[in-house]
């Protein structure tokens, strides 16, 4: 949800399209700047969170790099992630949705330690906001687009603030087919293995313009990439999940693209039998 005008907007939207999960932004999305949250929207913000008992999620702006081996971009992501923290605290949001950026052909072994640390520094300045570590799709370095490798970050930082948030796109551009029952069942044990399913707290449903083990962070409409509506209700009937909250972060290239992703979302759960996530809007 946009927050153009005033972060209030984002949960007025939702109520409007009848969304009781929604993501957003709490500051721009591509700038390192942090824009102070008014405390009259703040207000707003959470008496509409609370009225229509929405669940609002927050996501770091794309610059975020918190174990970058350059160290200016390292500085302004712990400073961003410190700030996008705080954020949440103003407006009441648990969750930050937090990519883990790329090692910049260093390797993983070369900046697990400074990216552990960003968090455990920013997780002391907090006090209630809980990060969860985005699986990224693999392209360029990027960092945490295997499970074990998320549950080694996991591990190390050792608090029970970080938990993960799921994108089914990263997933099946990193090489796991979730669009087949054995590739989903073989992810879930991976998950299990690597920090267990309960750490899930959020989905992001989305499809692949991609076919699978592309390493393309592509996002298309839900059932017309290459996981499909079949490929979805696999999904569906092999996850282990734990969650209740998905979003998409699907593309709304005309007038309606949200409302038509959604139909293809309840019409696959509809045909799960999963009845209590329908969505409502
Ligand atoms: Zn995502």
């Amino acid at each position: 949800m946009s927050i153009a005008g005033s972060v209030a907007n984002a949960p007025r939207e939702a109520v409007l399209h009848g969304y009781p999960v929604f993501q957003m932004f709490t500051t721009s999305s591509r700038s390192w700047l942090n824009s102070k949250i008014d405390s009259n929207a703040s207000s707003e913000f959470r008496d509409m969170v609370r009225r229509n008992s929405l669940e609002p999620f927050a996501h770091i702006p794309y610059l975020c790099n918190p174990g970058s081996p350059n160290g200016d971009v390292y500085s302004k992501s712990r400073k961003m992630l410190i700030d996008n923290m705080g954020n949440c605290e103003s407006l009441g949001i648990k969750y930050l949705v937090v990519h883990m950026g790329s090692h910049l052909g260093k390797g993983f072994d070369e900046i697990g330690d400074r990216l552990t640390d960003t968090i455990m520094h920013a997780l002391r300045r907090s006090t209630s906001t809980h990060i969860l570590l985005e699986n990224s799709a693999g392209y360029n370095n990027s960092v945490g687009s295997h499970m074990k490798e998320i549950g080694n970050i996991i591990e190390s930082v050792g608090d029970k603030r970080v938990g993960v948030c799921l994108d089914t796109c990263h997933a099946f551009a990193a090489g796991y087919d979730i669009a087949s029952k054995k590739g989903t069942s073989s992810l879930m044990d991976e998950i299990e293995e690597s920090f267990g399913i309960d750490k899930i707290k959020l989905v992001h449903l989305n499809d692949a313009k991609f076919p699978l083990g592309s390493g393309l962070d592509r996002h298309w409409h839900i059932g017309k990439g290459h996981i499909g509506m079949k490929g979805f209700a696999n999904f569906f009937r092999i996850s282990r999940l734990t969650a209740d909250c998905f979003v998409m972060e699907t593309p709304e290239n005309t007038d309606g693209d949200d409302h038509t992703n959604m139909q293809a979302v309840s019409k696959i759960m509809k045909a799960c039998g999963i009845e209590d996530y329908a969505p409502k809007g």
